[in-house]
């Protein structure tokens, strides 16, 4: 069904395990020529999941690898989970639960906690933090920059990247220096809904040409995404499943092989430890 002679990584999206669209964005993606996905957990908030210990996030986890496994027999390669817990659930907790910053921070760590443990026992391959994307008073901010710290703490020790969603920006050399002050490689950061260019983490490009173009352009390693199905209150539009394989396919047709290997077979095995070759058996 496709003329792609290539691995094709969309390096975060979401599926809803709720019903079968999740499993059908999965197909589309396939059908287009995609082989290879990670995953990000919705929300807990979207799960309807509002959590007061760690051990609550297990419930949001399940049923994200439970709809993973399901996509991922739906490729010629694989879908792998990203865990974590979404930054602006310290917004949620502190605005609408009254707990204290510290208190947001002390569950959010919890919750990282477990992600931790489906890194180093099973089938998750990163972990998701962050903090929030919009102004926050002193104090989040605070707490926030805790967990992403604990983030790349609990990533050194299981041995994994760490995806991060924060504010846009074209300079998180500073977020880098965190991680490795935790020991853990600047590289094995991501910064997802990227921009073409970033200092410090690896950069998980949003799949718009002019993005795609000025990452392609530079010798850096990148990955590309979608965001499908994020949150509905984040702003700009929607991309499809179906975005990636297409927007590779483009990129062939202007010459850019070599960012395509960078972006989907290269960078994932420096990034993640992940081979997108090994993976990919068509049928
Ligand atoms: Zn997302």
């Amino acid at each position: 069904m496709t003329d792609l002679d290539t691995p094709v990584l969309d390096n975060h999206l979401h599926l809803d395990p709720d019903n079968a669209r999740g499993v059908e964005a999965a197909k589309d993606f396939a059908r287009s020529g995609g082989t290879h996905l990670l995953v990000v957990n919705k929300p807990s908030w979207h799960l309807g999941v509002e959590p007061e210990a760690g051990d609550d996030f297990r419930a949001v986890f399940e049923r994200t690898i439970e709809v993973v496994d399901r996509a991922s027999e739906a490729l010629d390669g694989t879908a792998w989970p990203v865990l974590g817990v979404h930054p602006g659930l310290v917004s949620r907790l502190v605005d609408e639960r009254e707990f204290s910053p510290a208190a947001a921070r002390d569950l959010m760590q919890a919750g990282i906690d477990v992600a931790a443990e489906y890194v180093a026992d099973g089938p998750a391959v990163a972990l998701k933090s962050g903090r929030p994307h919009y102004d926050v008073d002193d104090a989040v901010r605070e707490a926030s920059n805790a967990v992403m710290r604990h983030a790349f703490e609990r990533g050194a020790a299981v041995d994994c990247a760490v995806q991060l969603h924060t504010e846009a920006s074209e300079d998180l050399t500073e977020v880098a220096e965190w991680a490795a002050d935790a020991g853990l490689a600047r590289e094995r950061v991501v910064k997802h809904y990227a921009a073409g260019r970033l200092a410090g983490p690896t950069p998980s490009v949003m799949s718009e040409k002019d993005r795609l173009e000025v990452a392609a352009e530079s010798d850096a390693p990148f990955l590309m995404e979608t965001d499908y199905v994020d949150d509905p209150d984040r702003p700009g539009a929607v991309m499809g499943p179906r975005t990636v394989p297409r927007r590779v396919r483009w990129l062939l047709e202007e010459g850019y092989d070599d960012a395509v290997r960078r972006a989907h077979v290269e960078t994932p095995r420096r990034v993640y430890d992940l081979d997108t070759e090994a993976t990919l058996d068509r049928a």
